[in-house]
């Protein structure tokens, strides 16, 4: 096998030619726990946070946080995970809060996003002690007003702002244009309305602001751009109304290799180059630098995942074209049916043998579009009972698994120092019956 196809430094191959991951043979892990199967590499998980965290350090000093946006992997384990590495989280859902008070995780480090927060939400966020508020709109920001008022608390927010970039990524994951759903744009002078109207409100205690400019961003360019947008907005806002922000959040978005031909970026580098942006930036604009916040997804789970399945058919037709069929499916990777997305698939079982046929890698459900990749290259000789890995699946899979056809949703196992254990059960016929009345 070309070893371009070893896209992260945790997938290799052993000399009889299978593929391991975090140093495991996958089809021992396939046979023990049964396919479809989620993969996490626990110490490739630690490892990411520990970078993110040294890296913000070493730019901003000691305050600066890294949170984890657990939207991109969301169950228990990962919280306890988070929780001893040191790094605050993204929450969008009390689904997600209810979550994070099970892991025991102190929900006082927790940021609340979403661009549309219910009242109960709000109401369930603060019963639950939650930490801020990351306020999307002005009817929210009321809403949470009223509700803190009302348990005489100050609550403290961070305000969405849309800085008007365009990271140049896919459209469907490009939030920082001044038309997306989310935020309030400089430039139409949403922001400093909503700015105004925030430290207007006797229980509201504005900290700072927020922005995220999309996300598989490898334009290290955009984050500086973004900085140096909020920055001149957090001195305009304090030469009109005295606020001075004491927080600046610059979202999440880095990029991952799904792919051979996608960079890899190299995270500590990139964010020192932030941290010297923003400080002289802050010199020429006569303002102290804000306590900085990054909230990284995707670069801290992607390539800690790998999902496993085992092949059902394999269907050549003549003239046109070969589908290797899987015993999962959009059900559990939803997103080359939902943005095209890239990925790498291998066979697990015997990566020694030439790549000499191309096919669409396709799952169980009854959609035309349960496409897991198109134009992969797979032996010629795949057959019914072979294992197959896709690689880089630990971001936006589980999370965004559903139980279309009632397919079950598979069982997260954790890989730590040379150990497996099961972090999610799969699920049963019976779980998925279990609310029908
Ligand atoms: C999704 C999201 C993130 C994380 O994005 P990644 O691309 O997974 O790093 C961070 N902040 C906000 C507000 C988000 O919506």
């Amino acid at each position: 096998m070309d070893r371009k196809y070893l896209i992260c430094e945790n997938v290799s191959v052993s000399d009889t030619g299978r593929l391991l991951f975090a140093g495991q043979d996958t089809c021992d892990l396939a046979q023990q726990y049964g396919t479809p199967l989620y993969l996490m590499d626990e110490d490739r998980i630690r490892n990411r946070c520990r970078i993110y965290l040294s890296a913000v350090k070493q730019a901003f000093g000691e305050k600066a946080k890294v949170l984890f946006a657990s939207k991109a992997a969301s169950f228990k384990r990962i919280y306890e995970i988070m929780n001893e590495e040191g790094l605050g989280i993204d929450v969008v859902s009390c689904g997600e809060i209810n979550t994070v008070l099970k892991a025991e995780y102190p929900l006082r480090n927790a940021y609340f996003h979403s661009n549309n927060k219910t009242d109960a939400d709000i109401a369930f966020a603060m019963d639950h002690g939650i930490g801020y508020f990351v306020v999307d709109n002005e009817e929210e920001l009321l809403a949470i007003q009223a509700q803190a008022k009302e348990r005489s608390i100050q609550q403290k927010i961070l305000l969405r702002i849309t800085p008007g970039i365009d990271p140049h990524t896919y459209a469907a994951v490009s939030t920082g244009k001044v038309d997306s759903k989310f935020g309030n744009a400089i430039e139409t002078g949403m922001a400093e309305a909503i700015t105004r109207l925030a430290l207007a409100q006797d229980s509201i205690d504005l900290r700072g602001f927020h922005c995220h400019v999309g996300s598989q961003v490898f334009d290290s360019d955009v984050y500086l751009r973004a900085a140096d947008v909020m920055l001149s907005f957090i001195a305009d806002i304090k030469q009109k109304t005295g606020f001075t922000a004491k927080e600046l959040d610059l979202g999440g978005g880095y990029g991952v290799r799904y792919v051979p031909t996608d960079p890899s970026i190299d995270i500590r580098e990139n964010i020192i180059a932030v941290g010297k942006s923003i400080a002289e930036k802050c010199e020429l604009l006569g303002i102290d630098i804000p306590v900085i916040l990054f909230e990284p997804g995707r670069s801290i789970v992607a390539d800690a995942g790998m999902t496993l399945y085992t092949v059902g058919s394999v269907k050549k037709i003549p003239g046109y074209k070969n589908y290797v069929s899987v015993d999962g499916g959009m059900t559990d990777n939803v997103r080359f049916a939902m943005y095209g997305s890239a990925y790498t698939v291998l066979p697990a079982d015997r990566t020694d043998r030439p790549f000499d046929m191309e096919c669409s890698v396709v799952g169980r459900c009854c959609e035309s579009g349960d496409i897991i990749q198109n134009n992969v290259m797979l032996p010629a000789d795949m057959k019914r009972g072979d294992i197959l890995a896709v690689l880089t699946t630990g971001a936006y899979n589980y999370s965004m698994a559903s139980n279309y056809n009632r397919i079950p949703r598979p069982p997260i196992v954790m890989l730590a120092q040379g150990e497996s254990y099961v972090a999610v059960k799969r699920e049963s016929f019976d779980d998925i019956v279990r609310l029908d009345v």
